[in-house]
């Protein structure tokens, strides 16, 4: 069965798209750590990081990158943390996490965020890619 992040991609389930090429796609996170958490993903459904094909992972690592310094320039915060997790959803994606303290690389503490809010910081993104 297609993962949630597939249908996402072929536009069965909505999402705050930030940006796509070829190969990768990028969506806000809908239960995010910190405003702007961005999750990079391969289009091609592989559940670990570690399978990728090196031509796959080196285009969503360059992909995660450039999104990630978008991130970077549309959201205030220290830096953007970039980790890969794949326990809860079986499709690899790679974390954008605008950090300001330990606290929002841990998954322990979300934020809240309306919709308006979303499309806004998913516009502000874009505006700097
Ligand atoms: P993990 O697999 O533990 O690396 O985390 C999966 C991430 O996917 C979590 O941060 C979820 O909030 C996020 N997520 C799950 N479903 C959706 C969705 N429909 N749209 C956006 N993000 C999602």
């Amino acid at each position: 069965m297609a993962s949630i992040f597939t249908k996402i991609i072929n536009g069965d389930i909505p999402c705050y798209k930030i940006a796509e090429d070829d190969n990768n796609f990028a969506f806000l996170d809908i239960n995010p750590n910190a405003k702007g958490h961005t999750l990079c993903i391969p289009k091609r459904e592989v559940d670990k990081i570690l399978d990728l094909e090196e031509a796959s992972y080196l285009s969503l690592m360059a992909f995660s990158r450039k999104v990630g310094k978008a991130v970077e320039s549309a959201i205030k915060c220290n830096r953007v943390g970039m980790m890969v997790v794949g326990l809860e959803v079986p499709h690899v994606h790679v974390h954008l996490i605008p950090l300001n303290s330990m606290k929002d690389a841990t998954f322990q503490h979300k934020i809240a965020m309306t919709k308006e809010e979303f499309v806004s910081v998913a516009d502000k993104i874009k505006s700097f890619l």
